[in-house]
């Protein structure tokens, strides 16, 4: 396949990482920097697809395994159009990200890494005070499992970059693999 074919085609960005860590901070600044190139993108929320399409789903593994299927089926729909899809879902499971690679084809997996230490000092949503306390049972990284990604396409460091940083490093993949047309940078 061309360069030039593949520019046309669709993909996925899978953000994976824990809770907290920046998966969806990153979709919504990257989102903004596709649409600001011309794709057409979506993103496929974990919190919000667990209010839509998996409402009722929920934290053992056969419940967290279904919505992750049924992410990858609808990225798969969308890159088959032509869309720049961004998921972010925790996604604990090797597994069921293979499954979504296969699923999907086009497929940049992104962790999105933070230490449990600064996930608690940020606490977003203040769920890891109730994860410690107990008080919220099957919390990935604190009383549920995390498996790591092996070999991802892009591994970005939320505790020591900033949001630009760990976005522009996924653009760069994007633009090396053919995803995305790579931009001239202006020089003064
Ligand atoms: P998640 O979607 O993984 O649960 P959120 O995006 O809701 O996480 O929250 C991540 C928090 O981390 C935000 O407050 C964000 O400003 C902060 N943060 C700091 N550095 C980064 C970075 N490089 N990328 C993404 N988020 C970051």
């Amino acid at each position: 396949m061309t360069a030039q074919e593949r520019l046309q085609q669709g993909f996925t960005v899978w953000l994976t990482g824990l809770s907290g860590a920046g998966k969806s901070t990153i979709a919504r600044t990257l989102s903004a920097e596709l649409e600001r190139r011309g794709y057409c993108v979506d993103v496929l929320d974990g919190d919000e697809v667990r209010t839509h399409l998996s409402k009722g789903l929920g934290f053992s593994r056969e419940d967290r395994d279904t919505n992750i299927a049924r992410i990858a089926f609808v990225a798969s729909l969308l890159v088959r159009h032509g869309a720049a899809v961004i998921t972010a879902a925790i996604s604990p499971y090797a597994e069921a990200r293979a499954e979504a690679r296969a699923r999907i084809g086009n497929f940049v997996e992104v962790y999105v890494r933070c230490s449990l230490d600064e996930l608690v000092r940020r606490d977003v949503k203040g769920l890891y005070l109730k994860a410690l306390s107990g008080e919220i049972q099957h919390f990935t990284g604190v009383s549920d499992p995390y498996e790591e990604p092996r070999d991802p396409e892009v591994v970005v460091d939320t505790e020591r970059e900033s949001v630009e940083q760990s976005v522009s490093k996924v653009v760069g993949t994007l633009e090396a693999r053919g995803y995305v047309a790579a931009q001239r940078r202006v020089t003064a």
